[in-house]
């Protein structure tokens, strides 16, 4: 592009605080830049010169552009971000001030670590870790109104070795399937290959809300969600909303937070409206996992700060409004190898369908063998409220295929003919596949978990979740299912078989054993909640249920035999997950008792003395005292005391509850008594207080209604 045209466009800010290939192969001298690429691409070994070299390029870049600050940025278990920042600026022995970053402090870095989450094994003289930089996903700046910090992709260890976040599993899923996905390509014949990546693009929903509604909203502002509020008198009945023109105040946020996005080399592809009111959505062009998984965390973050520039607060949960549509993130996966091949995708030739095959199948298994735990990756107390509802997919993990895959899938089983495009294929041998129609237009949207022509969409994961560690499991469960695979053809082979036939042998009995978790009709129906339970599926519909699947012994043999995570990361990991799910109820219960007390009874009270006054004027005018006019604000006194009643006892009922469960030393045993014993309670509750906010007077309600909050931009 030329100069001119290159100086208005995306083109000429795009990375810009990224420290990406193209500022390296620009700052680093030949020989270095060669080193680190092999660092980056082959998991060679950093050593220490490489490492000044980088640091003091690092440095340069970022003080120059403006940076004072680094960090070492990383993912501790909770699913959130870390950083600390420390200051370039140091004094030397003479007094002068200069801007120093040591190789040391790139490689490394000791964040006083104590609070964060590590399961509760470690006690305080130890429980510091260290953090150690992740060369494979790019350093950037965060810009500040004054200056920027250097943020560092780091991942947190603790002093024994443990991984005590999500990149470090993240980054061994990737060696795995890395190994796996190539022992196959070599079976195929693939010699050119080096590498294989698994891939993510994850489309970001979320909501946008005027911030002086948000800042009038306690609830919202602790646990993320509303805990009260009635159903507006329009919602999206009319799916207006969805795909609309984008409103001037919005449009105007979107292209700033773009712009921020731009800078750092994160690549927005589409963004559109929801179906939601307030609900938006914005999808990358996609990444190699652990890349695609920072740029995640960063895209969250980049643009809740943005909105809040734009007095708008962006909300990330998935549920924020009930009654309403919530908000997920469809995590779209696909493998790569080094030539830019998806290997997910059909291809043309019958030699390339058979591979692709081979991998599709190997998803499946993945589903089939590692269901729960799949479900477990989106469960949080957020998701809860989403995963089974009439607009999220089920809590049930199963695989939408499209009728095209379908029946090629059904003649493989059968090893009958197949026909395509009113061609007729004869199936003797796997290598006289049909090529398959790239592109299904048939999608199913209800599925958890559905192939969209050449990648996989897990569309259970919840909007405020980091994709982390459904990635993790997706990597590892396919990676475990391609090594099986590939022992299985590999000994019909050895037996005498070709390779056609060897596959053929395999995928038919995969395909057979795998049949329970395909599903093509509609996930949110009754009749599939009643179908999955006969083909014995795990249904589990709460977090509370769901975490088990973690250290099943089936799932923790899989994570072990794919050194994924050693047996005390995967117990940290998952009491941290637990932990978590406990401390979201708890504040959410909390808020919800605190709330009703000080703002919503309060309330009630004013307009009951309203009513009394009310019925008491009217009874007051002789001419009236014969008369019914004083019925209706009878019956709504009644009402309210009635609801009242029951309101006050749900709240001492919470607090007696919340205290029991405190008493219960099983952590798996304490998840369960939340959804259990506790939830109905304030949902019955609410369901009250909703009922009386539609009779009360705007000016008395303490809380801004759906219909301001979600109509007004
Ligand atoms: P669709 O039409 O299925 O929505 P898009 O091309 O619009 O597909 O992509 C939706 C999301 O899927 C985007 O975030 C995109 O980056 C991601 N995506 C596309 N191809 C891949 C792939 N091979 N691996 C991972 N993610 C992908
Ligand atoms: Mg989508």
């Amino acid at each position: 592009m030329s100069e001119v045209l290159i100086k208005k466009s995306r083109l000429s800010r795009f990375g810009e605080n990224c420290f990406d290939d193209t500022v390296m192969r620009d700052l680093l001298p030949r020989d270095t830049y060669k080193k680190m690429k092999a660092v980056i691409s082959s998991n060679e070994k950093m050593d220490a010169n490489l490492a000044t070299t980088v640091a003091h390029a690092m440095k340069e870049w970022a003080i120059n552009k403006g940076a004072t600050h680094f960090c070492h940025w990383f993912q501790p278990l909770t699913g959130l971000t870390a950083e600390k920042h420390d200051a370039f600026l140091e004094i030397e022995t003479d007094g002068y001030v200069i801007e120093r970053f040591r190789a040391s402090q790139l490689i490394q870095g000791e964040p006083d670590a104590s609070s964060f989450p590590s399961g509760g094994t470690r006690s305080t003289f130890e429980a510091r870790g260290y953090t150690a930089w992740d060369p494979t996903s790019p350093a950037f700046i965060m810009e500040s109104k004054k200056g920027g910090v250097l943020c560092i992709p780091s991942v947190f260890i603790s002093y024994n070795g443990e991984a005590l976040d999500k990149k470090t599993p993240l980054l061994r899923s990737m060696k795995a399937i890395n190994d796996s996905a190539l022992k196959i390509l070599k079976l195929f014949g693939n010699t050119t290959a080096t590498s294989v990546v698994s891939t993510i693009g994850a489309e970001q929903e979320y909501f946008l809300i005027d911030k002086n509604y948000y800042d009038k909203r306690l609830d919202l502002q602790l646990t993320g969600r509303t805990l009260f509020g009635a159903m507006p008198t329009k919602a999206q009945q009319l799916d207006d909303h969805y795909f609309g023109s984008i409103k001037d105040r919005i449009l105007a946020y979107m292209d700033d937070a773009e712009i921020e996005l731009d800078k750092l080399g994160i690549p927005s592809k589409t963004r559109h409206n929801e179906v939601a009111p307030n609900q938006f959505e914005i999808a990358p062009i996609f990444n190699e996992t652990n890349i695609g998984a920072d740029r995640n965390q960063i895209t969250m973050d980049i643009m809740a700060k943005v909105a809040n520039r734009h007095g708008l607060a962006m909300l990330l949960h998935e549920k924020p409004f009930a009654g309403i549509n919530g908000s997920g993130k469809h995590n779209n996966w696909s493998l790569m190898d080094s030539e830019g091949n998806n290997l997910l995708d059909p291809g043309e030739t019958p030699h390339e369908n058979m591979q692709f095959l081979v991998f599709l199948v190997a998803v499946l298994n993945a589903v089939y063998e590692h269901g729960g735990l799949l479900r477990a990756t989106a469960a949080s107390a957020g998701n809860d409220h989403r995963l089974g509802g009439h607009e999220a997919p089920p809590a049930i993990m199963s695989v939408f295929l499209g009728e095209t895959l379908n029946r090629v899938l059904d003649a493989i089983k059968k090893g009958k003919t197949i026909e395509s495009n009113g061609e007729t294929f004869l199936n003797l041998g796997v290598d006289k596949l049909p090529p398959i129609i790239k592109h299904n237009t048939d999608r199913n949207r209800t599925s958890p978990f559905a192939f969209t022509g050449s990648k996989f969409e897990f569309r259970a994961v919840g909007s405020r979740q980091s994709v982390s560690f459904p990635n993790i499991v997706l990597n590892a469960t396919v990676s475990d299912s391609l090594d099986k695979i590939y022992e299985e053809i590999s000994s019909q082979m050895n037996a005498g078989k070709n390779l056609g036939e060897a596959v053929q042998t395999v995928l038919q009995k995969y395909i057979k054993e795998t049949e329970v978790v395909r599903f093509e009709g509609n996930n949110y129906s009754d009749e599939w909640k009643t179908e999955a339970a006969n083909r014995g599926l795990p249904i589990l519909p709460n977090t509370g249920y769901a975490l088990d699947a973690i250290v099943s012994l089936k799932n923790k043999k899989m994570f072990l035999r794919k050194e994924i995570y050693t047996e005390v990361e995967l117990d940290l990991f998952h009491t941290a997950m637990m932990e978590k799910y406990i401390s979201d109820l708890e504040i959410e219960l909390a808020t919800f008792n605190n709330l009703t007390n000080t703002m919503i009874l309060p309330a009630l009270q004013k307009q009951i003395k309203e009513l009394i006054g009310m019925v008491k004027d009217l009874r007051s005018i002789p001419d009236l005292v014969d008369s019914d006019f004083s019925k209706p604000f009878e019956t709504d006194l009644n009402k309210i005391l009635e609801s009242m009643k029951f309101i006050k006892e749900s709240v001492a009922e919470i607090h007696t509850k919340l205290k029991e469960s405190r008493e219960i030393e099983s952590l798996p045993t304490r998840t369960k008594f939340y959804p259990d014993k506790i939830l109905g309670i304030m949902a019955a509750a609410r369901e009250k207080i909703d009922e009386l906010e539609e009779m009360m007077p705007d000016e008395i309600w303490p809380l801004p209604k759906y219909s301001k909050m979600l109509f007004n931009l």
